[in-house]
């Protein structure tokens, strides 16, 4: 028996004692988070967090399991057999922000947030994007000014996801006018701190996933630069890398729990030679299929091949290829469901096909936020393939 044996059959052993049966099935899909049973949700967050497994590859004293990415995965797979979801897996706390506060935050900082991010108690956002900062994101003008022990934030954030719940926010801030890219420091933000006025955006669905944030001389304690002054933007390069970085820790999506081809068939059934009955879908199918199964296993891969060191740059092929594939699944469900998929709620669609609707427009969004697919395509171009810039081969 290898160690990852061992874990495994004590991973088991504990799931089976410690999730709760009634949950079996029920994780969120994508967009939509909360479930009503809570007191049973609420009892699975606090156990898995007891035992350092919502943040599984952390260090124990921050809360953490202290696994390696390999054990993360044993974890992971046993709970899933169980029917079950990391809670708080998902969060920007733990996806983003913790793993750039482990590499470059000082031990305090770390003992401040990693434990109760840990524990799934503090929710942050994230600030980067302003109205004349997107793609150009060090444009970003967002004055954060020198008074001593601290510092006075003023402008505007836009797509501020999750901003009206969240506790805290990493921001990238301008320290120096005179500088671009030098010129940014990343600052931990209270949400609490007066000043700061929350604005949530409401989207034609009718729900306000992101908001506008506004900061008016707001004062943010030195002890919260996290790097150094003006050397925000490597800082904050690093924390995209750990959000493009795609993960099978994501919520499931709809009609996930069944492959996409066992849902072709019961829907649409098969031709008399034993083949889907849909001749057109057939191959559309199999090569979305072969393409999902490939990025699994590049993703295993490229996790493998990292040894623990983290993200690279190749995180933007990764982010592109799992939205296109994501993309195409919802896009193949659809046609799947024909009629019955383009339901938007009510007691005559089947709940995963209005599901897959919402996955489907959503998933949209999934080519622009943290980074465009064509900004993707730019970095790929520059960091991987070693491409000359357009814009210096142009002067
Ligand atoms: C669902 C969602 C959630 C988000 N959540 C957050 C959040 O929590 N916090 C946050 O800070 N931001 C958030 N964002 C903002 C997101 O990061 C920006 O939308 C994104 O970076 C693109 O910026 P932009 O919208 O200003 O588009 P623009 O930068 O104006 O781009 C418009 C188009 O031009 C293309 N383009 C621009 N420059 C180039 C170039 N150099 N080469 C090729 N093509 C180019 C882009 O690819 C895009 O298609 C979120 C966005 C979405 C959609």
């Amino acid at each position: 028996m290898t160690e990852l044996d061992d874990l495994r059959a004590a991973a088991r052993a504990w799931v089976a004692d410690n999730f709760p049966r009634e949950l079996a099935g029920r994780a969120p899909v994508m967009g939509q988070r909360d479930l009503d049973d809570t007191a049973a949700l609420e009892a699975w967050k606090t156990r898995l967090c007891a035992k350092g497994w919502g943040v599984p590859t952390w260090p124990v004293e921050y809360g953490g399991g202290g696994l390696s990415p390999a054990g993360a995965k044993v974890i992971r797979e046993e709970i899933r057999k169980a029917g079950g979801w990391n809670p708080i897996g998902w969060s920007m706390g733990v996806r983003m922000f913790g793993p750039t506060l482990l590499e470059y935050g000082t031990e305090a900082q770390k003992q401040r947030h990693l434990p109760s991010i840990a524990r799934g108690e503090t929710r942050w956002c994230q600030g980067y994007s302003e109205p004349g900062a997107g793609s150009d994101l060090a444009s970003l003008q967002t004055r954060a000014q020198d008074a001593g022990d601290h510092f006075v934030v003023n402008g505007q954030k836009i797509w501020t996801s999750g901003a009206q719940y969240a506790d805290w926010c990493f921001c990238l801030v301008r320290t120096d006018p005179t500088r671009k890219h030098e010129g940014i420091s990343f600052l931990m933000i209270d949400m609490g701190s007066p000043g700061i006025e929350v604005r949530p955006i409401q989207l034609i669905s009718g729900s306000s996933p992101f908001c506008e944030t506004f900061f008016t001389d707001v004062r943010v304690p030195k002890e919260n630069l996290l790097g150094p002054l003006n050397g925000g933007w490597t800082v904050g390069k690093r924390l995209l890398q750990y959000e493009r970085q795609r993960s099978d820790d994501a919520p499931a999506r709809p009609g996930e729990a069944r492959p996409l081809n066992e849902v072709a068939v019961e829907i649409l059934g098969l031709d008399a030679a034993g083949c889907l009955a849909d001749p057109d879908l057939r191959p559309r199918l199999t090569e979305h299929l072969m393409d999902r199964r490939l990025l699994r296993l590049t993703m295993d891969r490229a996790a493998a091949d990292a040894k623990g060191a983290g993200p690279s740059a190749a995180t933007s092929i990764l982010k592109n290829v799992s939205s296109v594939v994501n993309q195409t699944r919802a896009e193949l469900l659809l046609e799947i469901y024909g009629l019955g998929g383009l339901g938007w709620e009510g007691e005559d669609f089947d709940p995963d096909a209005l599901a897959n609707t919402r996955e489907w427009l959503s998933g949209k969004a999934s080519t622009i936020y943290a980074g465009s697919y064509e900004i993707q395509n730019n970095i790929i171009s520059k960091r991987i393939l070693a491409l000359p810039d357009p814009a210096s081969a142009a002067a």
